[in-house]
């Protein structure tokens, strides 16, 4: 440990704050002095800001002018390892070190004194005269004397009126008490006994254990077919932890597959976990930070920010449907959740399990490179067996204009609902219909506000952007030309392909499940079970239906262009591609009844399409692997993403050719520079958006270039400029 941990009051200390600082600021530290790590309140001009003892300070700074700390917040100080973690990230994202703590508190409340409720106990007088209702309310007391109850829960309990608990408070025969209200977690039993598992299962179970035992850092691969019983065997590993006293977090791609998840952690170790998600309310938020804090939490499900809590004594991080793309962040601080679990553990000796069917490149050639260990699930469990695939050339169909469902997943989808099995249609397109256009004059109805088509929603009976959010009513004269009753939707989306389906098999029921169809996370969950207990005969879904859901009866997926993510640019439209494929092909028979899935395309030859079918992964990845390390991107290269945006697209472009000319630390390190170009959404919300492309290979210290590079530059008016490292998304 470096560094001073303890200061005296009047003691000189640096505080980090969340303000839009690029420094820490000295303070005194308060009367009764302070830990190192301590989260404090203290005065910033006229208001009072949280913040975190960050060290001894600087000192160069008016002794006489110095401030004291307001008080220390009632919390579990943040740990040294947190603080590293909090750093490196900052330093791996460039983001500075106050944004960094805001992703560390964004519970609410943290400068609350713990709220308090009021419990009773038992008093030391005795009741005047004993009533049958008062020894009720006793014998509670006698019963369950470790436990503290509300007057409330107590009366329940006694089934009493309020009044008699009262009465006896009043007699001083009860006491009532102030205890806080933030309750630790139920205790998880890692004790309990899992499910029997499979030679394949126990022996990946054992290998994930071992690390765990080993209570050090370690990543590993868990790959396995969708249905082969990896959530089971992360299950163990998360047994092994608690079973050590670790704390354990499960990342989830998706808000919507936790409640599913929260089942089988339940069923598994006889209590529910904590949750972490913006679906969780305030108060369960406030609680999770400060019970895990004190220990007093066990087992986090979460999405990606549940990386930047505090937890104690952190063993193992389970990173599940490790390649979805929803693990990076794209917005504020732009950081890669996967990523950041690993150095995570790095920093507090855990282990990180990342499972998925289709990993990431990144991940695979990290496994291969015996950087990370790897273990395998080969069979689906019990007798599911993965779907046939085959591909429908579309080529050789036969279909109607506006139609996109071929004869032959027709037929397919006939043979099911004869069956009384499940069909779900793939297209990852929400909305009706992706362009509107004017059939007398070929104008298209575009964003006002940005470079994209708006897309219609026929359920809101709305065009939306999908950049923006902007809706506007589809117009029945063109805004180009003025003719009148000419604009017609082109393209399918999913509620369009809801109607085809509909017109192809009136008495089917059928279920759209699109993230924009419904109001909350908990309805859209509801209609999940509801459709996996049989209540849909075709299912129509976009990218939301290839992620884990559970359907029994489904039989055949048909994927209606699966070429749809080959087209563009994207460094990782193959990838993505044969991953959303298999994903999605996997939703069909889960359980005994055996799947096909039916991919529509016009290209049956291509090689990511060929991969597909054929299900040889390990050739796929090294194709792809050996042509993205020719090419020297990652993860064989390294990359950044620059990003500029104003609302004059004159500055945004000078701006950007000034960096180009100025590029000297860069060249420093042999990195190569691309742009400034239009952004392939050349503006967003009314602001023009330019970008640059920094290439490096692999050992090459790109942060450091980066931050010499753009830091004389300062940001006239309302420029902006972000910098996105390991880029996913290149719009
Ligand atoms: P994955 O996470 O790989 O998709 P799951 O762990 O969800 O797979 O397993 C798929 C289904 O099979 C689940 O319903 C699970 O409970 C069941 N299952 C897997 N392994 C076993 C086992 N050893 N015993 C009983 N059921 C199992
Ligand atoms: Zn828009």
């Amino acid at each position: 440990m470096s560094g001073q941990d303890f200061f005296h009051q009047g003691d000189r200390v640096a505080v980090l704050t969340a303000q839009p600082l690029d420094r820490l600021l000295d303070y005194r530290a308060p009367e009764g002095g302070c830990f190192r790590g301590a989260y404090v309140e203290v005065p910033l001009g006229p208001r009072k800001v949280l913040g975190v003892i960050w060290g001894a300070g600087s000192g160069n700074f008016d002794s006489a002018k110095l401030r004291s700390v307001i008080r220390v917040l009632d919390v579990a100080p943040m740990r040294d390892e947190m603080r590293q973690f909090l750093s490196k990230a900052g330093d791996y994202t460039l983001t500075p070190m106050s944004l960094m703590l805001r992703l560390a508190t964004r519970a609410p409340g943290l400068s609350d004194p713990p709220s308090m409720r009021k419990v009773l106990r038992l008093g030391e007088r005795e009741p005047d005269r004993m009533t049958p209702a008062r020894s009720k309310v006793l014998a509670v007391m006698d019963e369950f004397s470790s436990m503290a109850f509300t007057p409330k829960e107590l009366a329940d309990m006694a089934g009493v009126t309020p009044s008699v608990i009262k009465g006896l408070v009043g007699q001083g025969a009860l006491r009532e008490e102030e205890t806080p209200r933030d309750q630790p977690y139920p205790v998880l039993d890692p004790l309990r006994p899992g499910k029997t598992l499979t030679a394949d299962q126990a022996t990946a179970a054992a290998a994930l254990a071992a690390g765990v035992e080993s209570g050090s850092y370690g990543t590993t691969l868990l790959k396995g077919v969708t249905g082969s019983g990896k959530t089971e065997v992360y299950l163990e590993a998360v047994a092994s932890c608690l079973r050590k006293g670790r704390q354990a977090l499960v990342l989830l791609p998706e808000i919507a597959l936790t409640a599913e998840f929260l089942k089988r952690v339940e069923q598994r170790f006889g209590a529910t976990p904590a949750e972490w998600h913006s679906g969780a309310t305030m108060t369960e938020r406030r609680r999770v930070w400060r019970m895990l804090g004190q220990g007093n939490a066990q087992l986090v499900i979460g999405a990606r920010s549940a990386l930047f809590l505090p937890f104690r004594d952190l063993g193992l991080i389970i990173v599940d449907e490790e390649h979805d793309s929803a693990y990076k962040q794209e917005e504020g601080v732009l950081y890669n959740a996967r990523d950041m679990a690993v150095l995570r553990a790095a920093m507090c000796s855990a282990q990180v399990v990342l499972a998925s069917a289709t990993p990431s490149l990144e991940t695979w050639s990290n496994a291969e490179a015996g950087k990370y260990k790897r273990v395998n699930l080969t069979a689906r469990f019990g007798t599911a067996v993965l779907p046939v695939m085959k591909a429908v050339d579309m080529r050789g169909e036969d279909l109607a204009p506006a139609t996109w469902i071929s004869p032959t997943l027709k037929q397919a989808m006939a043979l099911r609902m004869e069956r009384g099995e499940q069909s779900l249609l793939f297209l990852n397109r929400r909305g009706f219909a992706p362009v509107t256009i004017c059939r007398a004059c070929g104008a298209q109805v575009a964003c006002d506000n940005c470079d994209a088509r708006m897309v219609e929603h026929r359920f809101m009976k709305r065009l939306m952007c999908h950049q923006c959010g902007e809706t506007k009513p589809v117009p029945e004269v063109c805004p180009s030309c003025q003719v009148e009753g000419k604009m017609a939707p082109v393209g399918p989306g999913i509620e369009r392909l809801g109607e085809e389906a509909a017109a192809l098999f009136p008495e089917a029921r059928i279920a759209v499940l699109s993230s924009d169809l419904f109001g909350s996370a908990r309805a859209l969950k509801a209609r999940i079970e509801e459709i996996a207990a049989g209540e849909a005969d075709i299912i129509l879904g976009t990218q939301l239906v290839a992620k884990g859901h559970n359907f029994p009866l489904l039989t055949l997926v048909g994927v209606i262009d699966a070429d749809l993510g080959l087209q563009g640019s994207d460094l990782r439209a193959g990838e993505r591609t044969f991953q959303l494929m298999r994903q999605v092909a996997g939703r069909a028979g889960r359980a005994e009844r055996p799947g096909e899935a039916l991919l529509q395309t016009f290209q049956p030859e291509h090689p990511v399409i060929r991969a597909i079918l054929t299900g040889d992964e390990e050739e796929f990845w090294r194709a792809e692997a050996a042509q993205r390390r020719e090419a020297g991107v990652p993860p064989f290269g390294r990359m950044a993403g620059i990003i500029l945006s104003g609302s004059d697209l004159a500055q945004v472009f000078d701006l950007g050719n000034a960096l180009a000319r100025n590029d000297g630390p860069l060249r420093q390190v042999g990195a190569q520079l691309f742009g400034p170009a239009p952004a392939p959404i050349a503006r967003v919300r009314g602001r023009h958006r330019v970008r640059l492309l920094v290439k490096a290979a692999k050992g090459v210290a790109l942060q450091d270039a980066l931050s010499r590079w753009v830091q004389p530059f300062r940001m006239k008016g309302d420029l902006r400029l972000s910098i996105d490292i390991d880029p996913q998304n290149f719009f």
